[in-house]
């Protein structure tokens, strides 16, 4: 269960990403700095499996993950952990290096996922299935959920597509409840529900970053600055 959505103007884009996870899953850390040479990236820190779900750099990248609920995996199988990916891509200098990475990474090592990487101009949104790795062009929304993932991220799609003309409607479409706890992009069910929420704007100078360590519709924003690397 996750959500991002993005909405480009000039040499701009904003992200909006509420990360869906269970209640009983350890709290990530706030996000921190990691460093690269040159590169300076900022991401909180999942314990379980030691990675991320977010980045952004110094070098005007941001870099999503988002599980893919709709394949089932066999479940003895012993996965790598899915953020170590975006750990490790994070620290890339520029998408086309992005693009490089991935091509080297084993992926059958990880459980289905969907990764996304932007910059102020463009993106590159790839999904892993568990056997083929393919390039995808989504209209600047994303989700998955473990729930009725068919039904729910169409719904899910049908709200944002209301909203996506203004960022300020996407802020707010982050926050909001349904009565359908599911289809809300705000989600507090039973063992699990929204635990972060950031919000990115990438721009040819800076890379700003709000984040919330909890549902957005309750928590505070803390808010990083990156000065952009030319
Ligand atoms: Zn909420």
């Amino acid at each position: 269960m996750c959500s991002l959505s993005w909405i480009r103007s000039d040499k701009s884009v904003q992200l909006f990403f509420n990360r869906d996870e269970y209640y009983s899953r350890a709290a990530a850390s706030l996000p921190v700095m990691l460093e690269n040479g040159h590169v300076q990236a900022l991401m909180p820190i999942d314990p379980v499996g030691g990675g991320s779900w977010m980045c952004v750099n110094n070098h005007g990248l941001a870099i999503f993950l988002l599980n893919n609920y709709e394949i089932s995996t066999l479940n003895d199988q012993k996965y790598r952990s899915r953020g170590l990916l975006v750990k490790s891509l994070g620290l890339s200098g520029t998408l086309e290096q992005v693009v490089q990475n991935i091509k080297s990474e084993d992926f059958p090592q990880y459980a289905p996922l969907t990764l996304c990487a932007f910059d102020c101009h463009k993106e590159y949104i790839w999904g892993w299935d568990g056997a083929v790795l393919r390039k995808q062009n989504p209209d600047g929304f994303i989700a998955s959920s473990s729930l009725r993932p068919k039904e729910v991220i169409a719904e899910r799609k049908a709200l944002f597509d209301a909203a996506r003309s203004n960022p300020d409607q996407l802020r707010r479409l982050h926050t909001l409840h349904s009565d359908d706890p599911e289809v809300g992009f705000c989600v507090h069910r039973e063992g699990a529900g929204t635990r972060n929420y950031s919000e990115i704007t990438l721009t040819t100078k800076q890379v700003t970053l709000d984040h919330a360590a909890g549902a957005p519709c309750e928590t505070a924003l803390l808010s990083y600055h990156l000065k952009r690397v030319a």
